[in-house]
């Protein structure tokens, strides 16, 4: 799914889903899956309670495009983990945010601001005799608007933590979006889970 004018966020890979957090579920209370109205009372019933392990036995993850300073927002969440692209030992690509809302003279600026930047970055990078550095310290002359890519693998409970803090309107609008995408792509995963967090946790009803 496409986010920003260059980022994405795409589910890789996932285990369990509403019947795994049911089963968990079930072993507190001695009981088995009943029916699908039941069971989505359950799941209600876990989110409004506070009791969120179950939703621990579903995991995802997420191939993830992003700005740096989105991802530096996002690695604040703790519970879960990531494997970033290193600048340590890949060269930057060419490839930085650029607000949507930008036109006109301020758009251009911005641009010529990032490709300047990168143009003395390679010029680091490339060089020969003296002026050629290590990528380790050449990245420092990148704005924090550029791309990264990372994984990021999470469990359902640790998930809606994530959702509810960066879906809130106190949220930075750039890591909303993708809350907003990621949001959707496990719905089709876990639907009742989801709705039901939706409907307790967000207050959007149905
Ligand atoms: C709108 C907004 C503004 C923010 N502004 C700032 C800011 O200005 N400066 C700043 O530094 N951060 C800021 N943050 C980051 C925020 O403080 C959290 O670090 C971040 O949202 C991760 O949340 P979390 O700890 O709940 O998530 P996770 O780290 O994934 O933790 C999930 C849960 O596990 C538990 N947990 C994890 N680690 C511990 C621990 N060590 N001790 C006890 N319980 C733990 C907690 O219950 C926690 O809620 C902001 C976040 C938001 C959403």
């Amino acid at each position: 799914m496409q986010v920003l004018n260059s980022g994405y966020v795409q589910l890789v890979e996932s285990m369990g889903g509403d019947s795994a957090v049911i089963r968990n579920a079930r072993r507190c209370y001695r009981s088995e899956a009943k029916t699908e109205n039941a069971d989505r009372q359950l799941l209600r019933h876990l989110i409004k309670a506070g009791h969120k392990t179950p939703f621990e036995a579903m995991v995802f993850t997420f191939d993830v495009k992003t700005p740096l300073f989105v991802a530096r927002q996002w690695f604040r969440h703790r519970i879960g983990s990531y494997n970033e692209e290193s600048l340590r030992y890949c060269v930057a690509l060419r490839d930085y945010y650029v607000p949507e809302h930008l036109e006109g003279e301020l758009r251009e600026a911005w641009i010529r601001h990032n490709e300047a930047a990168f143009d003395f970055y390679e010029e680091l990078v490339n060089g020969t005799g003296e002026s050629k550095m290590v990528r380790e310290q050449a990245r420092s002359v990148l704005p924090i608007g550029i791309y990264t890519t990372f994984y990021w693998t999470v469990n359902g409970n640790a998930l809606m933590n994530f959702l509810k803090l960066r879906l809130d309107k106190h949220a930075q609008y750039e890591i909303r979006q993708y809350a907003e995408a990621i949001l959707k792509i496990v719905k089709d995963v876990a639907p009742i889970s989801f709705d039901e967090f939706e409907r307790e946790v967000l207050r959007i009803s149905e």
